[in-house]
Parts: structure tokens; C-alpha cells; sequence
């Protein structure tokens, strides 16, 4: 039950209806792992933490640099030379010390993802790359855990709830992971609202109330200030969640 200390810290968002206590309660009981801790992970994490999810998983291989100052807002400059998860689990215990904050510095891989996702609840994109992007939502659909997806260019935005079973994939979407961008364009307040959303996203699909963006990609363009949805469509020869799967898997026999 919420009751005390949690009642007045988190009061102002109980009284929303359609959330209420049990929406507190089941944020509580939540575990959210965010996969990487850079611009996107940071805000997002950060209002993981406001918001009360019992136990958020932080994973980044990276240490803090001066470069990353611009918009990686848990880091300092007395961070610098840091591994990313311990400085940013210091700063999120400090935020709420009722969550549970496990740092895990180390790359995302093939060997490693399986074991993080299915640990979790949802999934949080706080990545740069679509390799790595690709490597967490196979895993996602193999493990069925929902997984956010947003990406950041310069003033552009763009973010996807992928729920297995029910929406396209990543690989739906892409066929291949894109090209990398470089030098990668990257402003702090657009990594902060594309997070914000992302955060929005989980706290309704653990809550269980209003509507995501499974099956629309939303884009934001910060230059003109708009906003503008695209309805994605299932490839069921997809080779991660469609027949092109399953073909793999024979032709492996
Ligand atoms: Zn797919």
C-alpha cells in the first residue's frame, strides 16, 4: 500500500485520475532498464527516479567527458573520468533514495543483452547507434519486454513504443540498422523532451492507462516546432520478429 512519506511525495500524481494509488504501486513494484546513460539516459532517468520506479538498471561502457556537458545533465564537471552508471547512480539516490539504482558499466552485446532485458519491465533507448539499437530489440522480442525507442539529430526527434507481439519491430522499421551520423548533431533540450516522452511512454504502459505509440513513429522537428506521426507497418518476413525468423531458425537445423 502507498501510505505516509510516499503519499505526500508523490500526491500531486495519484490524484490523476485514471492513475491513482495503484498506479503508484505498480511504478514501485516496476523495473526499468535504461541502455545507455548519455543525454536520452540521463533525463530519463532522472524522471524515472522523480516519478518513484522501484528499480532502474543503468547501463553504459562509457566515462564522463568535458563533450558531454552539453546535455548529459546527471554528469558534472568534477566527473570527468568517471564510468558513466556510478556517477549517474550517485546523483539518482540523491534525487530518491527509495529507488533502487544498479549501475552496470559494461557494453551491450550479443552475450550480455538477454540477461538485462528479461530482468526488466520495459526498456529504455537512451543509445547513439542503430547497431547496438538492434542487438537490445532483438532481445526485446525475444523476451517480450516492451522497449522505447527514441533518436536524436541535431533539432529532430523521433520515438516509438515497440510492445513484442503486438507492434513492428525496430527491424520492421529499418531492414538494416542506418549508417551512423558523424559527426552526431546533438542539442540538450532536444534530448530532453524526446526522454520526457519516453518516460511518459513507460509510466502508461506500468500504470496500464491512456494510449502509447505502439505502431506510430512520432517525429518532432525543433525548427519549426512541429510534430508529425507516421503509422508503421508489421513486415512479416521480418528476420527478428516475423516468418524470416522462423527460417532462420530451420535453415540452422
Ligand atoms: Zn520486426
Amino acid at each position: 500500500m502507498i501510505s505516509g512519506d510516499e503519499l505526500t511525495r508523490y500526491g500531486r500524481q495519484i490524484v490523476y485520475p485514471g492513475f491513482g494509488k495503484v498506479g503508484q504501486e505498480n511504478l514501485r513494484a516496476s523495473r526499468v532498464l535504461v541502455v545507455g546513460v548519455g543525454g536520452l539516459g540521463c533525463t530519463a532517468s532522472v524522471h524515472l527516479a522523480y516519478a518513484g520506479v522501484g528499480h532502474i538498471t543503468i547501463v553504459d561502457k562509457d566515462s564522463v567527458e568535458l563533450s558531454n556537458l552539453n546535455r548529459q545533465i546527471l554528469y558534472w564537471e568534477s566527473d570527468i573520468g568517471r564510468k558513466k552508471p556510478i556517477s549517474a547512480a550517485d546523483k539518482l539516490r540523491m534525487i530518491n533514495s527509495s529507488v533502487r539504482i544498479t549501475p552496470v558499466c559494461k557494453k551491450i552485446t550479443e552475450a550480455s543483452v538477454d540477461k538485462l532485458v528479461e530482468e526488466a519491465d520495459v526498456v529504455i533507448d537512451g543509445l547513439d547507434n542503430y547497431d547496438t539499437r538492434f542487438v537490445v530489440n532483438a532481445a526485446c522480442v525475444r523476451k517480450r519486454i516492451p522497449f522505447i525507442h527514441a533518436g536524436v539529430n541535431g533539432f529532430l526527434g523521433q520515438i516509438t513504443t515497440i510492445v513484442p507481439g503486438k507492434t513492428p519491430c525496430l527491424a520492421c522499421i529499418y531492414s538494416a540498422p542506418p549508417a551512423p551520423e558523424k559527426p552526431i548533431l546533438v542539442f540538450g533540450v532536444t534530448l530532453a523532451l524526446m526522454a520526457s516522452l519516453q518516460v511518459m511512454e513507460a509510466i502508461k504502459l506500468i500504470a496500464g492507462f491512456g494510449e502509447t505509440l505502439g505502431g506510430r513513429m512520432l517525429y518532432f522537428n525543433g525548427e519549426t516546432m512541429e510534430f508529425a506521426y507516421e503509422d508503421l507497418v508489421k513486415n512479416p518476413r521480418c528476420s527478428v520478429c516475423g516468418i524470416g525468423r522462423r527460417n532462420l531458425k530451420e535453415s540452422c537445423k
